[in-house]
């Protein structure tokens, strides 16, 4: 299984509101191929979510798993295999919740997020089928943090204050736990 390169921070596909996939193309082996090839991307750099532009694809799919206890964000629940096409948001909460967050394509770097505390959303699955489900907590934050890299949108921009980035051994040293 080739593993894809990720985009850093500064690269313009980052920065790309992403097409939406076609019925026809989920069907191609070469989706399933590609689709196969995110989730050994996530797993391999520890990722608890990964966005096709951040593989140098403009495309809207979203891979989100997170096996517990995860290298990266120990202290967060399980999430089970995710594949979300084409998402959208139909419903969210009005309260935010802010906590930390990071990025494969922002390496070493955390910081605090407001987001929704719970989203409901719309999406097909990897074989094409509609999907809906209502998630919380971290498994919500994951989402609209992946959602976001289809607009072209970083977390750097969501952050309430930018005061509270830090590199990731000052986070565990400083701020973990
Ligand atoms: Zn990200």
């Amino acid at each position: 299984m080739p593993l894809l390169k990720i985009a850093r921070l500064g690269h313009p596909v980052l920065r790309q509101t992403a097409v939406p996939v076609e019925e026809t193309e989920i069907r191609t082996a070469a989706f399933s191929q590609f689709v196969d090839d995110m989730i050994d991307t996530m797993r391999e750099s520890d990722g608890v979510g990964l966005a096709a532009p951040q593989v140098y694809a403009s495309k809207r799919v979203v891979i989100i798993e997170v096996k517990g206890p995860h290298p990266r964000y120990p202290n967060q629940p399980e999430v089970p295999l995710t594949v979300l096409v084409n998402p959208q948001v139909i419903s969210h909460s009005s309260e935010l919740e802010e906590d930390w967050e990071g990025c494969l394509s922002i390496p070493d770097l955390r910081g605090r997020v407001p987001r929704w505390r719970s989203v409901e959303i719309r999406a097909l699955d990897r074989a094409g089928s509609p999907i809906q489900l209502k998630a919380g907590g971290f498994f919500a934050r994951v989402i609209q943090h992946e959602l976001d890299h289809l607009d072209g949108i970083m977390f750097l921009e969501r952050m309430s204050d930018l005061r509270t980035l830090t590199h990731l051994r000052e986070f565990q040293k400083y701020w973990a736990g």
